[in-house]
């Protein structure tokens, strides 16, 4: 099937209340028109320069997601135009996003990042780390950053039972805070492999990069 194919059949297929990020990393300017021409209009990415390359290059119109590691020194690059930043995990990097947002006047929205799986190559952190984040005064008295929910990856693994162990903590917890924080709306969890667990566990947002744009290649 062809990108813009499978841009539809992930349209007809995912729940209206679920947002589709299409995960574009790697992939040329021409694949993510393909998509763009589709109708898709979220993309996601997780290197901040690749992402800002194609931010230059591509319709003004796209909103792109940052849904990789954040480093802190390179917030500055996409302060200016991004719509979403998924894997906050650090007040310091909250802090380094409230003062490059407000250079642009701007308020961007970002997701705390759950570390919910086995592997200890995923990033994030944990509940009680996430509760003090937005307890924190500092916190508290940022106007150019919003908390808006949570983001979280499950161990990849073909045991079904685990997986959907792992995302309905997370949907548990995002329940927990919502109720807490009425910035709370989005629940990023979803993949590739995963994504229809994820919904059957309380997603909102899932994040598809090969099962559109096929396999990437590394080199
Ligand atoms: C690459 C990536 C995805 C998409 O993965 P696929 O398995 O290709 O769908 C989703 N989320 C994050 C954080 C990623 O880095």
């Amino acid at each position: 099937m062809s990108i813009a194919e499978n841009i539809t059949k992930f349209k007809d297929e995912i729940p209206e209340e679920v947002t589709l990020v299409a995960i574009s990393k790697t992939k040329p300017v021409d694949d993510i028109l393909e998509a763009y021409n589709a109708g898709q209009r979220i993309f996601g990415e997780n290197k901040i320069q690749e992402m800002t390359e194609k931010w230059e290059k591509l319709p003004k119109d796209i909103k792109w997601h940052m849904v990789g590691h954040v480093q802190r020194n390179k917030v500055k690059y996409m302060a200016e135009y991004v719509d979403l930043i998924h894997a906050v995990d650090s007040l310091k990097l909250l802090r380094e996003i409230e003062k490059q947002a407000k250079k642009y006047d701007r308020t961007i929205s970002c997701l705390l990042q759950i570390k919910i799986a086995e592997e200890d190559t995923k990033y994030g952190i944990d509940v009680d780390e996430a509760k003090s984040i937005l307890q924190s005064n500092a916190y508290r008295k940022m106007t150019h950053v919003k908390v808006v929910g949570l983001m979280g990856m499950a161990t990849f693994t073909e045991k079904e039972e685990k997986v959907r162990k792992e995302f309905s903590f997370l949907k548990t917890t995002f329940e927990d805070l919502k109720s807490e924080y009425n910035s709370f709306s989005i629940l990023s969890m979803g993949m590739s492999g995963d994504y229809k667990i994820a919904i059957d566990c309380g997603s909102t947002m899932v994040r598809i990069g090969s099962s559109i744009f096929g396999e990437r290649n590394y080199n």
